[in-house]
Order: structure tokens, then sequence, then C-alpha cells
């Protein structure tokens, strides 16, 4: 396969990066050919703007959609944008990997999302109409493909386990699995999610290292998270609601749009042996 990881640490000499080595190092090793962003080191430009759409007049109002769109149809987007997209329609499979800083990703790669994924590409695709909302929500021009997050987090396990002070995890990362990867067509696999890893000695990486390499190992064969397909007959259209009858009447929120009959969800390195970590509070980055 091939495989584009999109790095969002600005530092090479963290753990972030020590795992992305393992990640890239691993996946070779299995005879992929994996392309690394690596945006703080490109210098990526993170915020939208009207340097992003050159066929706009300077004086013209800038109307982000409307001007990804024609920008993404006339092949004028920016030479950096262009460049991504470009690697997006090479990729089979596409890693994300970052920090969990202040409980979702680094503001410069939600900066490559918002310029990347343009209107035409990601987003406003195929037919919309009182019978069909687009093709969205496993359909759309990146269907077929694979996804995934690599995620180091501070907090422990069990605050972001259901009933931690937290949020459960597949909570706080639905918006960038099934809003940013689901949305334009990718079968999301389980997050690599790594906890209380602000203290993390030797031995704790080495353990790391090895699951995540697990990991790498069944990219191309982990079963994916079982989102509901829009157009798959789960939902009423235009509403866009679950129809009546689907889903655990007494469950809410997210965990309605995922086909409860099928397997595990997330939750990262499972390794029975994973090690209590630090006992001394105050690892955490939040309160
Ligand atoms: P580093 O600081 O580089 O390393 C972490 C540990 O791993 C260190 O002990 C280091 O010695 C060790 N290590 C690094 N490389 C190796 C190696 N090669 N071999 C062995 N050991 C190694 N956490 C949350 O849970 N929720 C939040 O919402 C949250 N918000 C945050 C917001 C901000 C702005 C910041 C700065 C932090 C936040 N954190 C949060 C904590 C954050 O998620 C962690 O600090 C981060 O995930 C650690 O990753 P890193 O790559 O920066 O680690």
């Amino acid at each position: 396969m091939n495989v584009l990881l999109v790095f969002a640490h600005p530092d090479r000499r963290s753990l972030n990066g020590a795992l992305r080595d393992v990640a890239v190092q691993e996946l070779q090793a299995q005879g992929h050919e994996v392309r690394v962003s690596d945006l703080y080191a490109q210098g990526w430009k993170a915020q939208v703007d009207h340097a992003d759409f050159p066929l706009l007049a300077p004086d013209a109002r800038l109307v982000p959609t409307a001007a990804s769109k024609q920008a993404f149809q006339a092949e004028a987007l920016t030479r950096d944008v262009q460049a991504e997209i470009e690697k997006l329609r090479w990729a089979d499979a596409l890693i994300l990997q970052f920090p969990l800083w202040w409980f979702t990703m680094p503001a410069i790669l939600k900066g490559w999302v918002d310029r990347v994924f343009a209107c035409g590409f990601a987003y406003g695709v195929g037919e919309h109409t009182d019978r069909r909302w687009g093709d969205r929500y496993g359909e759309g021009m990146l269907a077929g493909r694979r996804a995934m997050l690599i995620v180091t987090a501070g907090g422990w396990r069990e605050h972001y386990a259901p009933r931690g002070i937290n949020g459960p995890i597949d909570d706080l990362l639905f918006p960038i699995q099934h809003g940013i990867l689901f949305y334009p067509g990718y079968a999301v696999l389980p997050p690599f999610v790594a906890y209380r890893v602000d203290r993390l000695d030797d031995g704790g990486f080495a353990r790391l290292a090895g699951q995540l390499r697990q990991r790498m190992r069944t990219l191309a064969t982990t079963p994916p998270l079982p989102y509901r397909r829009q157009n798959g007959g789960d939902y009423l259209i235009p509403s866009m609601q679950l129809r009546p009858g689907l889903g655990d009447p007494e469950a809410g929120g997210f965990a309605l749009h995922l086909d409860g009959t099928a397997g595990r969800l997330s939750g990262g390195p499972q390794d029975p042996d994973e090690p209590p970590g630090p006992e001394a509070a105050g690892q955490e980055h939040q309160a």
C-alpha cells in the first residue's frame, strides 16, 4: 500500500517523533511505500485566508466554501495545498499523528484539514437533492481508502473511559474520525492511543513501540470502525435522522452512528501487560 503519514508535532526529538520513526520503519518493513507530511517542518500555513485563492480579486469578499470550490475545480489552489491533495490521491492509507492538545488535534493539523479538504474534493461531492444528500459518510472521493489516528495523551486511560472525567476517548475523537475522515469516504480504523505518556521510561517506550509496530503490521487488515453509511438505508433523507428503531434507544450521542452489531470500538494499546505508569499526581496536563 501507499501510506501517507501526516505528522503534527513541533519537535522531531519528541516521543511523537520516535513513534513516527517506529511506524514508518515497520510500514516499510512490511513492503509499504511511505510518505510523511511533517507540518511544522514544512512551515504549514494553518489559517484559511484570501491568499489561498489566487483567482479571487484582492478586494472581493471571501466566501470560503465558494472560493474553495472554484479554486479546486479550476485547479487553482495554492501549490502547498495541491501537493497535499496529490499525496492523498496517491495514498491507500492515511495516518494522522499528533499529541492530544486540549482534547483535540493541534491547530496546525486542523489547519491542514481546513485547507486541504477542499470543496468538491472532500465535501460538496455528489448529488444534493431531497432524495440524496451528497456522497459523504462512507462515500466520496476518498472512499476505498483506509485512515487511522496515532495519538499520545498525558491523561490516564481511565480518565478517558466511558465514565472518566475527560469524556470517552471515542467521543472526543468522533469529530475527527467520523466528521473529518469518514465524511469524505475513508474506512476508519480504531485509533492507536497512548495514554499517560508524559513520564514514559525506556521500558514503557519499548512496550508502546511494540504495540504500534503490531498496529502497523495489520494496517491493511484491521476491521474499520462500523460507522453507518449515510446512503446505506439507515438514515431518513433529507432530515438525516437515524431511522426509528435503529440504535440502542437508551444510548444517545455519537454511539448511535455506529452499527452496534459489530466489534470493539477503539481504545489503543490493549496489551494486558501494559504498565500501570507512574503513580505520581500532576503528570496530566489538564486539571
Ligand atoms: P514528549 O514530551 O516528547 O515525551 C513524553 C515522555 O516520553 C517523556 O518522558 C520522554 O522522556 C519520553 N520519551 C520521548 N521519546 C522517547 C524515546 N525515544 N524513548 C523513550 N522515552 C521517550 N493531555 C491530555 O491527555 N489531554 C489534553 O487535552 C492535553 N492537552 C494538552 C495541551 C497542550 C497545549 C499541551 C502542551 C499538552 C497537552 N496534553 C494533554 C499533554 C500532551 O498530550 C502530551 O504532553 C503529549 O501527548 C506528549 O507527547 P510528546 O511527543 O510531546 O512527548
